[in-house]
């Protein structure tokens, strides 16, 4: 048997017709060289929220269930069209919905997980020379439903095909030719990294980096999948190869720095100040699988406490609705929002190693008269929320004080006697070309 490659192209990749049929010749291409080919597609650029726009058009809050049933067709689109193409260029090709390629997950409409993927009718399928064609981003539930895996999600259809199917790796092929120090499309001086660890990946991800969804990182590291992102606009891309931790090499203190702007604070003020209200609250938003990143709580003042957390823009409704039914129950004062923040943060697995590190954030941001209103660190990252207006020069000037344009330099294995002392970011050589 042939060996087994996944590829996904993202939205931009097959945006046009014209680009559908690019993309269809360069599979043509690979598969001369003799690779299975299993091909996960997302929606063309603009389409899903294209059709966000048209369910808020007819109501202010569409049924979950429907909204999948609806996004779901734009990943079927691009695999229909895709496919077709194949054929143009005489490349045996079959195009498969979620239910058709054997896609399961849970109920949590909009957010699903994926539980299990029969593979039975894939590996015939491959067997009988198909390159297959999947729409990305969907799945069905017991019930038999569509379900859809949250914004970004076909790059998780791609890992969980791969990893199902026994592939060898799984390349995702977008706009930009790898993972960046930061957004190269906000911060030109942005470098490509040639490799990072899956851990610094889960936090760029799950820290607004958008070009990979977490849960595909998660799946990769748990499996240990390679992961590769390259461009689909360039012939030979080398792109980011995403794998497991070299323990023989120094981790750079600082790889990345991360934007999301799609962040909102739910505040809820005047709360008593006794056991178990935090338990309400997070539990209530926990029932509908809503995840909060950040929370805090202020110093309580005559009994009375004020509660700040963080959810993702497209929650933010959700959590209003849930947080105001429970701030009744318990007696709150009142629930505000505010969707003009940014969570700015920094990502490297050398911090576990290295102090002060965060201290140089706080500087660079209080330099730029940039006020932090929420703060939180894990072991390889620092995250604060600031104004979304500062957030462009937060992340250029933050890109500066770690010097992530600089080219790293040569390799410096752990065991070397000449590492490089007092050097304060320390580049292995997994860095280096
Ligand atoms: P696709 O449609 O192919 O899934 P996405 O728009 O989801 O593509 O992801 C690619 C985009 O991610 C890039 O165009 C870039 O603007 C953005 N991005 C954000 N942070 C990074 C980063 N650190 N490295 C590379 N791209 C990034
Ligand atoms: N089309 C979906 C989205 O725009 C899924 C994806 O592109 O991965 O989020
Ligand atoms: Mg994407």
């Amino acid at each position: 048997m042939n060996q087994l490659i996944v590829q996904k192209y993202g939205g931009t990749s097959v945006g046009t017709l014209e680009r559908i049929k690019e993309v269809a010749k360069r599979i043509a291409r690979q598969r001369k060289v003799g690779v299975d080919l299993v091909v996960v597609v997302s929606a063309m650029a603009g389409e899903t929220d294209k059709l966000l726009k048209m369910a808020s058009t007819i109501t202010e809050n569409p049924e979950r269930r429907e909204i999948d049933l609806l996004l779901s067709s734009g990943e079927r689109i691009s695999s229909a069209l895709l496919s077709m193409a194949l054929h143009a260029e005489g490349c045996p090709a079959m195009a498969l919905t979620g239910r058709q390629i054997g896609m399961f997950t849970d109920n949590s409409y909009t957010r699903a997980r994926i539980k299990q993927i029969d593979t039975a009718r894939a590996k015939k399928l491959l067997q009988e020379n198909h390159v297959l064609v999947v729409a990305g981003f969907q799945g069905i539930n017991e019930q038999g439903d569509v379900t859809t895996l949250g914004r970004g999600g076909s790059d998780t259809s791609a890992v969980a095909l791969a990893v199902a199917l026994g592939a060898g790796q799984c390349e995702i092929y977008t706009d930009v030719d790898g993972v960046y120090t930061t957004d190269p499309n906000l911060v030109p001086e942005a470098r490509k990294l040639d490799t990072i660890f899956y851990d610094e990946m889960l936090e760029m991800a799950s820290l607004g980096a958008k070009v990979l969804q977490i849960r595909c990182v998660e799946f990769a590291k748990k499996y240990n999948m390679p992961l590769v992102v390259k461009s689909s606009f360039v012939e030979d891309s080398r792109g980011t190869l995403i794998c497991k931790e070299d323990p023989n090499m120094e981790d750079p203190v600082v790889s990345g720095i991360m934007c999301d702007k799609n962040q909102a604070k739910v505040t809820i003020k005047g709360v008593p100040d006794k056991p178990g209200i935090a338990a309400d609250v997070f539990g209530a938003l926990a029932d509908v699988a809503l995840s909060v990143d950040m929370i805090v709580q202020n110093v309580s003042e005559e009994g009375h406490t004020d509660i700040s957390f963080t959810v993702t823009g497209a929650d933010l409704n959700e959590a209003i609705q849930i947080t105001r039914q429970v701030a009744d129950a318990i007696g709150a004062r009142e629930v505000s929002a505010d969707k003009n923040i940014a969570k700015i943060s920094i990502v490297g697995a050398g911090m576990r190693s290295h102090s002060g590190v965060a201290a140089t954030m706080f500087r660079t941001l209080s330099a730029e008269n940039i006020n932090i209103m929420m703060i939180s660190t894990s072991e390889i990252k620092v995250s604060c929320i600031i104004q979304q207006s500062q957030s462009k020069l937060a992340v250029q000037k933050l890109h500066d004080a770690f010097n992530l344009a600089e080219a790293p330099q040569a390799a410096k294995p752990l065991s070397s006697p000449k590492k490089a002392g007092g050097s304060k970011r320390v580049t292995g050589k997994r860095r280096a070309g």
